[in-house]
Protein backbone atom coordinates (compact mmCIF):
# COMPACT_ATOMS: atom_id res chain seq x y z
CA UNK A 1 0.00 0.00 0.00
CA UNK A 2 1.24 3.54 -0.60
CA UNK A 3 0.28 7.12 -1.41
CA UNK A 4 0.32 9.11 -3.55
CA UNK A 5 3.03 12.03 -3.62
CA UNK A 6 2.01 15.93 -4.40
CA UNK A 7 3.73 18.60 -5.42
CA UNK A 8 2.24 22.02 -4.53
CA UNK A 9 4.40 25.07 -5.85
CA UNK A 10 3.40 29.09 -6.59
CA UNK A 11 5.05 32.67 -6.53
CA UNK A 12 5.05 33.36 -2.56
CA UNK A 13 1.94 34.95 -1.56
CA UNK A 14 -0.13 33.03 -4.16
CA UNK A 15 -1.81 31.06 -1.05
CA UNK A 16 -0.50 27.53 -1.21
CA UNK A 17 -0.08 27.25 2.25
CA UNK A 18 -3.26 28.47 3.24
CA UNK A 19 -5.20 25.89 0.74
CA UNK A 20 -2.98 23.13 1.77
CA UNK A 21 -3.79 23.43 5.58
CA UNK A 22 -7.51 23.64 4.62
CA UNK A 23 -7.07 20.04 2.83
CA UNK A 24 -5.00 18.66 5.16
CA UNK A 25 -7.78 19.76 7.99
CA UNK A 26 -10.35 17.82 5.54
CA UNK A 27 -8.62 14.50 4.04
CA UNK A 28 -7.29 13.01 7.51
CA UNK A 29 -5.58 10.93 4.64
CA UNK A 30 -3.24 13.58 3.42
CA UNK A 31 -0.16 14.62 5.30
CA UNK A 32 1.76 17.65 4.59
CA UNK A 33 6.04 17.47 4.54
CA UNK A 34 7.69 19.52 7.11
CA UNK A 35 10.58 20.61 5.16
CA UNK A 36 14.05 21.83 6.55
CA UNK A 37 15.16 25.83 6.49
CA UNK A 38 17.81 27.88 7.04
CA UNK A 39 15.24 30.77 7.28
CA UNK A 40 14.66 32.28 10.34
CA UNK A 41 11.26 31.71 11.99
CA UNK A 42 8.36 34.21 11.20
CA UNK A 43 6.23 35.62 14.61
CA UNK A 44 3.87 32.41 15.20
CA UNK A 45 5.65 29.94 13.18
CA UNK A 46 6.57 26.50 15.17
CA UNK A 47 9.69 24.78 14.78
CA UNK A 48 8.82 21.60 13.27
CA UNK A 49 5.52 22.17 12.44
CA UNK A 50 5.57 24.76 9.97
CA UNK A 51 9.32 23.89 9.38
CA UNK A 52 12.46 22.36 11.00
CA UNK A 53 14.31 25.46 11.40
CA UNK A 54 18.24 24.48 11.27
CA UNK A 55 21.33 26.53 10.83
CA UNK A 56 23.15 26.40 7.43
CA UNK A 57 26.17 23.96 9.10
CA UNK A 58 23.27 21.59 10.31
CA UNK A 59 21.66 22.22 6.85
CA UNK A 60 25.10 21.46 5.18
CA UNK A 61 25.50 18.23 7.00
CA UNK A 62 22.22 16.71 6.48
CA UNK A 63 22.42 17.59 2.31
CA UNK A 64 26.12 16.42 2.17
CA UNK A 65 24.78 12.60 4.11
CA UNK A 66 22.27 12.35 1.36
CA UNK A 67 19.24 12.82 3.61
CA UNK A 68 16.92 15.36 1.38
CA UNK A 69 14.95 13.97 -1.52
CA UNK A 70 15.23 17.46 -2.94
CA UNK A 71 16.99 21.13 -1.88
CA UNK A 72 17.26 23.83 -3.03
CA UNK A 73 18.16 27.57 -2.65
CA UNK A 74 15.29 30.23 -2.50
CA UNK A 75 15.19 33.74 -1.63
CA UNK A 76 18.94 33.53 -0.31
CA UNK A 77 17.84 30.67 2.26
CA UNK A 78 17.95 26.53 1.93
CA UNK A 79 15.25 24.27 1.63
CA UNK A 80 15.29 20.84 1.48
CA UNK A 81 12.51 17.94 2.09
CA UNK A 82 13.88 15.18 4.41
CA UNK A 83 13.85 11.89 1.89
CA UNK A 84 13.08 9.07 4.72
CA UNK A 85 10.13 11.22 6.65
CA UNK A 86 8.48 11.14 3.41
CA UNK A 87 8.99 7.47 2.19
CA UNK A 88 7.61 6.44 5.88
CA UNK A 89 4.46 8.67 5.55
CA UNK A 90 3.68 7.21 1.72
CA UNK A 91 4.76 3.54 2.88
CA UNK A 92 1.66 4.14 5.68
CA UNK A 93 -0.68 4.74 2.91
CA UNK A 94 -1.14 8.91 3.45
CA UNK A 95 -0.64 11.15 0.38
CA UNK A 96 2.20 13.00 0.69
CA UNK A 97 1.93 16.81 0.24
CA UNK A 98 5.32 18.88 -0.58
CA UNK A 99 5.11 23.10 -0.44
CA UNK A 100 8.23 23.17 -3.07
CA UNK A 101 9.89 25.48 -5.34
CA UNK A 102 9.91 24.98 -8.88
CA UNK A 103 13.80 23.98 -8.25
CA UNK A 104 12.98 21.17 -5.88
CA UNK A 105 9.95 20.02 -8.26
CA UNK A 106 11.75 19.47 -10.78
CA UNK A 107 14.47 17.21 -8.92
CA UNK A 108 10.99 15.54 -7.33
CA UNK A 109 9.91 14.93 -10.72
CA UNK A 110 12.96 13.41 -12.05
CA UNK A 111 13.54 10.74 -9.36
CA UNK A 112 9.55 9.88 -8.66
CA UNK A 113 7.71 9.32 -11.91
CA UNK A 114 4.54 8.94 -10.42
CA UNK A 115 4.18 12.25 -8.59
CA UNK A 116 1.40 15.15 -9.03
CA UNK A 117 2.10 18.49 -9.38
CA UNK A 118 0.02 21.48 -9.05
CA UNK A 119 0.67 25.11 -9.88
CA UNK A 120 -1.21 27.74 -8.09
CA UNK A 121 -1.26 31.62 -9.37
CA UNK A 122 -2.79 34.18 -7.99
CA UNK A 123 -5.56 35.82 -9.69
CA UNK A 124 -3.56 39.08 -10.67
CA UNK A 125 -0.16 40.52 -10.19
CA UNK A 126 -1.69 43.25 -7.61
CA UNK A 127 -3.40 40.52 -5.46
CA UNK A 128 0.03 38.95 -5.14
CA UNK A 129 1.42 41.92 -3.80
CA UNK A 130 -2.21 42.66 -1.69
CA UNK A 131 -1.70 39.02 -0.12
CA UNK A 132 2.07 39.36 0.69
CA UNK A 133 1.45 42.80 2.43
CA UNK A 134 -1.74 41.51 4.11
CA UNK A 135 0.14 38.25 5.45
CA UNK A 136 2.33 41.22 7.85
CA UNK A 137 4.86 38.81 8.04
CA UNK A 138 7.57 39.90 5.71
CA UNK A 139 9.60 43.37 5.67
CA UNK A 140 9.41 45.80 2.33
CA UNK A 141 12.76 44.38 1.71
CA UNK A 142 11.57 40.43 1.26
CA UNK A 143 8.23 41.72 -0.12
CA UNK A 144 10.51 43.32 -2.86
CA UNK A 145 12.33 40.60 -3.00
CA UNK A 146 9.47 38.09 -3.24
CA UNK A 147 7.85 40.36 -6.03
CA UNK A 148 10.65 40.09 -8.29
CA UNK A 149 11.16 36.50 -7.95
CA UNK A 150 7.29 35.37 -8.95
CA UNK A 151 8.01 35.89 -12.41
CA UNK A 152 10.71 33.58 -12.48
CA UNK A 153 8.70 31.11 -10.29
CA UNK A 154 5.77 31.35 -12.68
CA UNK A 155 7.49 31.10 -16.01
CA UNK A 156 7.70 27.37 -14.57
CA UNK A 157 3.71 26.89 -15.16
CA UNK A 158 4.11 24.52 -18.24
CA UNK A 159 6.15 21.55 -16.18
CA UNK A 160 3.26 21.50 -13.76
CA UNK A 161 0.11 18.58 -14.48
CA UNK A 162 -2.30 20.78 -12.43
CA UNK A 163 -3.16 24.68 -12.97
CA UNK A 164 -5.45 26.35 -10.24
CA UNK A 165 -5.49 30.32 -9.70
CA UNK A 166 -6.59 30.87 -6.17
CA UNK A 167 -8.91 33.47 -6.92
CA UNK A 168 -12.26 32.59 -4.48
CA UNK A 169 -10.81 30.50 -1.70
CA UNK A 170 -13.22 27.68 -1.65
CA UNK A 171 -13.12 27.64 -5.17
CA UNK A 172 -9.45 26.47 -5.58
CA UNK A 173 -9.95 24.13 -2.33
CA UNK A 174 -12.53 22.57 -4.58
CA UNK A 175 -9.91 22.38 -7.23
CA UNK A 176 -7.22 20.96 -5.12
CA UNK A 177 -9.49 18.36 -3.13
CA UNK A 178 -10.44 17.00 -6.56
CA UNK A 179 -7.05 17.05 -7.71
CA UNK A 180 -6.60 14.50 -4.59
CA UNK A 181 -9.32 12.86 -4.41
CA UNK A 182 -9.01 12.13 -8.21
CA UNK A 183 -5.45 10.54 -8.11
CA UNK A 184 -6.65 8.30 -4.55
CA UNK A 185 -9.07 6.34 -7.05
CA UNK A 186 -6.70 5.62 -10.04
CA UNK A 187 -7.44 1.46 -10.79
CA UNK A 188 -4.13 1.21 -9.05
CA UNK A 189 -4.61 2.03 -5.78
CA UNK A 190 -8.23 0.98 -6.10
CA UNK A 191 -7.03 -2.49 -6.79
CA UNK A 192 -5.11 -2.69 -3.50
CA UNK A 193 -7.82 -1.13 -1.66
CA UNK A 194 -10.72 -3.40 -2.62
CA UNK A 195 -9.12 -6.89 -3.78
CA UNK A 196 -11.28 -8.93 -1.42
CA UNK A 197 -14.31 -7.36 -3.56
CA UNK A 198 -12.89 -7.55 -6.62
CA UNK A 199 -11.87 -11.31 -5.48
CA UNK A 200 -16.07 -11.58 -4.33
CA UNK A 201 -17.05 -10.15 -7.58
CA UNK A 202 -15.00 -11.67 -9.77
CA UNK A 203 -15.53 -15.66 -8.18
P1 LIG B 1 27.63 32.66 -2.14
O1 LIG B 1 28.29 31.35 -1.90
O2 LIG B 1 27.87 33.67 -1.06
O3 LIG B 1 27.85 33.19 -3.52
O4 LIG B 1 26.03 32.45 -2.02
P2 LIG B 1 25.18 31.12 -2.12
O5 LIG B 1 23.76 31.52 -2.03
O6 LIG B 1 25.60 30.31 -3.26
O7 LIG B 1 25.55 30.34 -0.79
C1 LIG B 1 25.29 30.87 0.50
C2 LIG B 1 26.00 30.02 1.52
O8 LIG B 1 25.61 28.65 1.43
C3 LIG B 1 27.52 29.99 1.38
O9 LIG B 1 28.04 29.94 2.69
C4 LIG B 1 27.77 28.71 0.62
O10 LIG B 1 29.04 28.19 0.89
C5 LIG B 1 26.72 27.80 1.15
N1 LIG B 1 26.30 26.81 0.21
C6 LIG B 1 25.93 27.00 -1.09
N2 LIG B 1 25.52 25.87 -1.65
C7 LIG B 1 25.60 24.92 -0.69
C8 LIG B 1 25.29 23.55 -0.68
O11 LIG B 1 24.80 22.95 -1.65
N3 LIG B 1 25.52 22.88 0.47
C9 LIG B 1 26.03 23.50 1.56
N4 LIG B 1 26.23 22.77 2.63
N5 LIG B 1 26.30 24.81 1.60
C10 LIG B 1 26.11 25.51 0.47
P1 LIG C 1 2.01 31.17 0.22
O1 LIG C 1 2.09 29.96 1.11
O2 LIG C 1 1.77 30.81 -1.22
O3 LIG C 1 3.18 32.10 0.39
P2 LIG C 1 -0.19 32.03 1.98
O4 LIG C 1 -1.02 30.80 2.09
O5 LIG C 1 0.66 32.42 3.15
O6 LIG C 1 0.71 32.00 0.63
O7 LIG C 1 -1.19 33.23 1.57
C1 LIG C 1 -0.74 34.57 1.49
C2 LIG C 1 -1.80 35.50 2.08
O8 LIG C 1 -2.94 35.54 1.21
C3 LIG C 1 -2.32 35.02 3.44
O9 LIG C 1 -2.51 36.17 4.27
C4 LIG C 1 -3.66 34.36 3.10
O10 LIG C 1 -4.56 34.45 4.18
C5 LIG C 1 -4.14 35.16 1.89
N1 LIG C 1 -4.94 34.38 0.93
C6 LIG C 1 -4.70 33.13 0.45
N2 LIG C 1 -5.63 32.76 -0.44
C7 LIG C 1 -6.51 33.80 -0.56
C8 LIG C 1 -7.70 34.04 -1.34
N3 LIG C 1 -8.20 33.12 -2.21
N4 LIG C 1 -8.34 35.22 -1.19
C9 LIG C 1 -7.83 36.16 -0.35
N5 LIG C 1 -6.73 36.01 0.42
C10 LIG C 1 -6.06 34.85 0.31
P1 LIG D 1 8.35 30.43 2.73
O1 LIG D 1 9.65 30.86 3.35
O2 LIG D 1 7.49 31.58 2.29
O3 LIG D 1 7.60 29.45 3.61
O4 LIG D 1 8.74 29.61 1.40
C1 LIG D 1 9.52 30.24 0.42
C2 LIG D 1 9.67 29.35 -0.79
O5 LIG D 1 10.42 28.17 -0.45
C3 LIG D 1 8.36 28.84 -1.38
O6 LIG D 1 8.47 28.96 -2.80
C4 LIG D 1 8.31 27.39 -0.95
O7 LIG D 1 7.61 26.60 -1.88
C5 LIG D 1 9.78 27.02 -0.96
N1 LIG D 1 10.02 25.86 -0.11
C6 LIG D 1 9.53 25.59 1.14
N2 LIG D 1 9.98 24.40 1.58
C7 LIG D 1 10.75 23.88 0.58
C8 LIG D 1 11.48 22.67 0.44
O8 LIG D 1 11.53 21.79 1.31
N3 LIG D 1 12.16 22.51 -0.73
C9 LIG D 1 12.16 23.44 -1.72
N4 LIG D 1 12.85 23.18 -2.84
N5 LIG D 1 11.48 24.60 -1.63
C10 LIG D 1 10.78 24.83 -0.49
Amino acid sequence: MSGNLFIVAAPSGAGKTSLVNALVSTQPQVRLSVSHTTRPARAGEIDGQDYHFVDMATFGQMRDAGEFMESANVFDNFYGTSASAVQAQLLQGFDVILEIDWQGAQQVRNNFADSHSVFILPPSKATLEQRLRHRGQDDEATISRRMRDAEREISHYVEFDYLIVNDDFDTALHSLTAIVVAARHQQRHQVNQYQSLLAELLA
